[in-house]
């Protein structure tokens, strides 16, 4: 009997469930913490509108009531501009202010609302068949056998480091230090403004409180009580760091698995693209899957698509990432 198997309930995992689902092919999600869970990015490009609407999703998400945005105030090597998403003929692209533990939430309850099962516990080791082939995954409560299984447990890369994947690291040791601040501020927002050592993004997530995010090189990294100047007035919460180094696991699909959002490859946020990549990564690998499973698709070429793709769309952002870089004089991009 067909079913896959998806580590991890954030975006990507519930997204690549959505649509396995859609395609009548059973699914459980293994997911170690309990939800709602902490997670930073908040600033959803504009992008995922068509991609939560495919999912069935956009309508849910829309009485959320997040607040939404034109584009993002840019201090990029030079004075504050704003730079809008865009237009059609529908009108402007707006952004969306999600507090990811809810929006998280949402997508993880619309899949198991749909027939996801979700599986409380840690994937701790992977099974493999006698061909090789990954068959399903070791959790804390015990094996569970999968036709295919997808990694969508973030910057952990579970299934990389199972399968001894190099990771290979695409920029110098980035890390984000980010953290959020309650009370007022008149800085428009969200805002990116670079300076000679890195970046700092202000968003206001929710009225009256601001998340914000400073990346660095790791030897310029700022302490633990650092907060941007224009929140010193501020109440602010402990700060948390991130590892942000550009990254990509060396294969990302192969025989019974496929590798999806971070843990596939990671970028630092400073393109807010994440939660996009995420979803539309897990979205793509499951439309794979069930092209192999219900249309008859040979399982190398999908796998070899899958590679292909997510290769291209990384390099692409890596080249467009480093000439902005290298324009702000930036971490050595050039
Ligand atoms: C400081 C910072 C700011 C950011 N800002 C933005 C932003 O503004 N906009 C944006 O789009 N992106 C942003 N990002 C990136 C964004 O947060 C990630 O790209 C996104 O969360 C990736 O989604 P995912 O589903 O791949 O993984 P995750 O959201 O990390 O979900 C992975 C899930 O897997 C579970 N898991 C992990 N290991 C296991 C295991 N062994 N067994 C079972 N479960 C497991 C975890 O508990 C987790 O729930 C930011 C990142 C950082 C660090």
């Amino acid at each position: 009997m067909k079913q896959v198997v998806i580590i991890g309930g954030g975006p990507s995992g519930a997204a690549a469930a959505l649509t396995l689902l859609d395609a009548q092919i059973p699914v459980t999600i293994v997911e170690q913490t309990p939800f709602p869970r902490f997670r930073p990015g908040e600033t959803l490009h504009p992008g995922l509108e068509p991609l939560l609407a495919r999912l069935g999703v956009a309508h849910q998400l829309e009485s959320a009531g997040y607040v939404r945005h034109l584009g993002v105030w840019s201090g990029w090597g030079g004075a504050m501009q704003f730079v809008p998403y865009g237009m059609d003929t529908s009108g402007p692209w707006r952004g969306y202010q999600a507090i990811r533990a809810d929006f998280d939430q949402r997508l993880l309850g619309s899949a198991r609302s749909r027939g996801a099962q979700i599986l409380a516990g840690k994937v701790s080791g992977v099974l493999c068949n006698a061909s090789h082939e990954v068959a399903g995954v070791m959790t804390s409560d015990g094996p569970v056998a999968a036709t295919y299984v997808i990694d969508c447990s973030g910057g952990a890369h579970t299934l990389a480091r199972q399968l001894h994947i190099p990771i290979v690291r695409h920029s110098p040791q980035l890390v984000a230090r980010f953290g959020y601040a309650t009370g007022c501020c008149d800085d428009p927002s969200p805002s990116i403004r670079s300076d000679q050592h890195g970046w700092t993004w202000i968003a206001e997530v929710e009225p009256n409180r601001f998340q914000w995010t400073r990346v660095t090189e790791v030897h310029d990294r700022p302490g633990l009580t650092w907060i941007p100047p224009n929140l010193r007035d501020l109440e602010a919460e402990p700060s948390r760091s991130a590892n942000v180094t550009w990254r990509m696991a060396e294969r990302v699909a192969g025989p019974g698995y496929f590798l999806t959002g971070d843990a596939a490859a990671v970028l630092d946020p400073s393109s807010s693209h994440g939660v996009l990549r995420a979803i539309m990564s897990g979205m793509m690998a499951a439309h794979l899957v069930a092209r192999h499973l219900c249309d008859g698709a040979e399982a190398q070429v999908c796998t070899a698509t899958y590679q292909d793709w997510l290769a291209n769309w990384f390099q692409h952002d890596v080249e467009e990432m480093s000439r902005t870089y290298c324009a702000a004089n930036l971490f050595g991009f050039c």
